[in-house]
């Protein structure tokens, strides 16, 4: 049976080091929620990616993720795939020692319609 991560809230993936990957859908449409340009959206709250083919999602001077307020994401309704998809589409070796998700054994088809409820991805297989 697969285990899925319940997400608790708190926080701590959008306190760690690395970068939120963007795609222009993903400017444009937190753009929008914003209520602002794209072209000032990339201005206030992007960066240049590490291997500069991309941009990313800027941080504060502490290492926060820019859109985190408080214990809330200010982006949240149309925050990027990569947030989303984190811990049930990606994760790393060790990250349950940080990430407080809740592991949950559930059937297959409670499986597919929890992580596309998470993730906003539906009709694929888990792993795909
Ligand atoms: S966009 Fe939102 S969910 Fe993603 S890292 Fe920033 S604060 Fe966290
Ligand atoms: S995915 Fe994990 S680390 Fe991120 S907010 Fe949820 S419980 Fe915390």
């Amino acid at each position: 049976m697969p285990v899925y991560f319940e997400c608790q809230r708190c926080t701590a993936c959008c306190r760690w080091p690395g970068q939120v990957c963007l795609d222009d859908g993903e400017i444009a449409r937190m753009a929008s929620f914003r209520q602002i340009t794209e072209h000032d959206f990339i201005q206030r709250y992007t960066r240049l990616r590490q291997d500069r083919r991309g941009l990313a999602l800027a941080e504060k001077a502490n290492g926060e993720c820019i859109f985190l307020e408080g214990n809330d994401c200010a982006v949240q309704p149309v925050k990027p795939q990569q947030c989303r998809d984190f811990p049930n589409r990606w994760n790393f070796p060790g990250f349950e020692q940080t990430c407080r998700a809740l592991p949950r054994l559930v059937g297959e088809e409670e499986y597919q319609r929890l992580v596309a409820q998470a993730t906003g991805r539906h009709g694929q297989s888990k792993g795909a």
